[in-house]
């Protein structure tokens, strides 16, 4: 078994349940894929934190960019396909930007083998 991510397990994780599970996000109009994202704890999605989007690069390289220090620094977050706006950044009261995600704009799947794969 190969893990295809690494789970960022910090304060954030930590607070959340110490666990995550990896979910797969796409475009509800379209069907294209958007990202990977790390979802620490229970509960429903309505937040996609910039530091647990896991891949494509597009996206995860948000997180890391010397740009991006406040919410107007990010673009809202749209379907490369369809243009299909999936989300507005916010920035939360932990201090982390994100993006709010329009509940009625994405489907999200859950990676039952978490990341592995044979
Ligand atoms: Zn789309």
């Amino acid at each position: 078994m190969t893990k295809l991510f690494e789970f960022k397990t910090d304060c954030y994780q930590e607070k959340r349940g110490g666990y995550s599970s990896l979910l797969e996000i796409y475009c509800k109009v379209c069907s294209s894929f958007l990202f990977f994202y790390q979802k620490d704890g229970e509960g429903d999605l309505f937040r996609c934190y910039l530091n647990r989007i896991l891949s494509p690069e597009i996206y995860a390289s948000l997180q890391d960019s010397e740009n991006i220090k406040n919410i107007d620094d990010m673009t809202q977050l749209i379907c490369q396909n369809c243009k299909e706006v999936i989300g507005e950044p916010m920035r939360h009261g932990d201090n982390r930007l994100a993006f709010c995600m329009h509940q009625e704009c994405f489907i999200l799947k859950t990676n039952k083998n978490k990341g592995t794969y044979e």
